[in-house]
């Protein structure tokens, strides 16, 4: 970056710290998805909504390249920042500003972590349904960019479900005040377009009642395809489940030998269910439920809020466990129609088998979500050559499924090299101009997600 440039930054109104050192920005460079990497040129970490305007104005005024930077919990690298881009950190802006548990309506910064917030709701008697499984780690604002879902998103929705107002600022039309109701079709193309339109700086929540009750339950099965099965069984019998988990032999395998949670090491297909509501109502679906599941030949086991707990905080270790079976891996996540679950996962097993590489599956089920991951040594770039040439055919599989690319993750770089085998030429070119029209110098995130090259000569 040139001087010149770097003086601007510096002089940004309130005066934000600027990280230069490489030292430093090799952090950076980095998000939670394995094998991707950039070299940021400077990273602004804001702390106020004007820190973000002048930062993205300076980048345009100079073509720079930007991007917003939240937990960096992105596993399709949309948070891995081209060579020479300007990142703008979001993680000093952690505050609630409003909260109003009377009108179940909150203001937060970007920068919140998502289950800092939750717990906070909670705290006060509300709950904030969107649940990543990086809760721990993830921001709100990362979450609007992605529109994160969780295993409470097929009950109580994705974060698009919750989001009822925004403040974003864009390359070409500044900062924006969007309110949902008066201008939904704006809101709902920021949300989910990761970063690529602008930054996320204020985000307006919708809360909901805690429910009251809830019962857990894990059913095994023989293998994966049985257990997918029964998931389809489960959703179309009219039961609501809070949270329906599936993982494969694999998984529980690594999460068993990262710590004795005490899962059936002998399942070939284990569903995580949570049924949640008012205490007569979680009791009949519990019947209902555990009728299917011991009919459907499922080994049964109840628990305790206590142990659930426990089992929950495994779920959303699944991730860093797996490194107990190989030291990385490239995570899927393609959604399909829950008759095509058991098919699809088939047919991963199989293209996992002809390409010799270890896929683990697992996934929210309820949503119809499957994450297969590519777990390989990266000192054996034979293993790592074959784990990634499957990336396309997952791709393919969920697409065949009927079922699409993403069903939480976002395209980012990972799955953006796809993404017209998902959508016809006219589609693609309705996007690239949706693009341009918030970002016409294609400075926000570039190469993450949206169709970059012309797909007809006539634009
Ligand atoms: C262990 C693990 C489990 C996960 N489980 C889930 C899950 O259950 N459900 C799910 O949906 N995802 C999951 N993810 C993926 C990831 O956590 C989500 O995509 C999350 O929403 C990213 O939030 P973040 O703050 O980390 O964003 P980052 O990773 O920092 O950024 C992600 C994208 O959002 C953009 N962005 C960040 N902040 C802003 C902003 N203020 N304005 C505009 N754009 C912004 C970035 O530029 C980037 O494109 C998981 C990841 C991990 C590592």
């Amino acid at each position: 970056m040139n001087p010149a440039l770097i003086a601007q930054l510096r002089r940004l109104g309130g005066a934000p710290q600027v990280l230069l050192d490489p030292d430093e920005l090799v952090a950076y460079g980095y998000d939670a998805t394995m094998g991707y990497r950039g070299a940021p040129a400077a990273v602004v970490m804001a702390e106020t909504e004007a820190h973000i305007v002048d930062a993205l104005a300076l980048a345009s005024a100079h073509g720079l390249p930007c991007l917003a930077r939240g937990g960096a919990t992105s596993l399709s690298a949309s948070a891995v920042p081209p060579d020479e881009a300007l990142v703008i950190d979001t993680n000093r802006m952690r505050r609630i500003t409003d909260f109003d548990a009377e009108r179940r309506r909150a203001t937060v910064e970007p920068g919140v972590v998502t289950r800092d917030f939750r717990d906070y709701a909670a705290a006060r008697g509300q709950f904030y349904a969107p649940d990543p499984s990086s809760e721990a780690a993830a921001t709100i604002g990362g979450n609007v960019a992605t529109n994160a879902g969780g295993p409470y998103a097929f009950k109580y929705g994705v974060t698009r479900d919750a989001v009822i107002g925004l403040r974003v600022v864009t390359p070409r039309h500044g900062l924006l005040s969007l309110t949902r109701g008066a201008d939904d079709a704006v809101i709902d193309l920021i949300i989910g377009s990761e970063g690529t339109l602008g930054i996320v700086t204020e985000v307006s929540l919708q809360l909901r009642p805690l429910p009251s009750h809830r019962s857990v339950r894990a059913a095994s099965f023989p293998d994966g395809e049985s257990a997918l099965r029964v998931v389809a069984q489960i959703m179309a019998s009219g039961i609501t489940p809070a949270k329906l988990e599936f993982l494969d032999d694999i998984t529980v395998e690594s999460l068993e030998r990262s710590r004795p949670w005490g899962f059936p090491r002998e399942a070939g297909g284990l569903l995580l269910v949570e049924l949640d509501g008012d205490e007569a109502d979680v009791r009949e679906e519990g019947v209902a439920l555990d009728k299917l599941l011991r009919s459907a030949g499922g080994g049964m086991d109840s628990v305790d809020p206590v142990r659930a707990e426990r089992w929950w905080e495994a779920r959303r270790g699944i991730t860093a466990s797996l490194a107990r079976i190989r030291p990385a891996k490239i995570g899927e996540d393609i959604c399909v129609p829950y008759s095509q679950l058991a098919p699809t996962f088939a047919a991963i097993k199989q293209a996992a088998d002809d390409a010799d590489v270890v896929v683990a599956i697992f996934g929210h089920a309820a949503d119809g979500t499957l994450h297969p991951n590519m777990l390989y040594d990266p000192s054996d770039q034979e293993e790592r050559d074959r784990a990634f040439s499957l990336l396309p055919i997952v791709a393919d599989a969920g697409l065949a499924a009927g079922g699409i690319l993403s069903g939480e993750h976002g395209l980012g770089r990972v799955k953006q090299p796809f993404i017209d085998r998902a959508y016809d030429p006219p589609t693609l070119n309705a996007m690239r101009r949706i693009k341009r029209a918030f970002d016409p110098d294609n400075i926000m995130n570039p190469g993450a997600m949206w169709p970059t090259e012309p797909v007809e000569a006539h634009q």
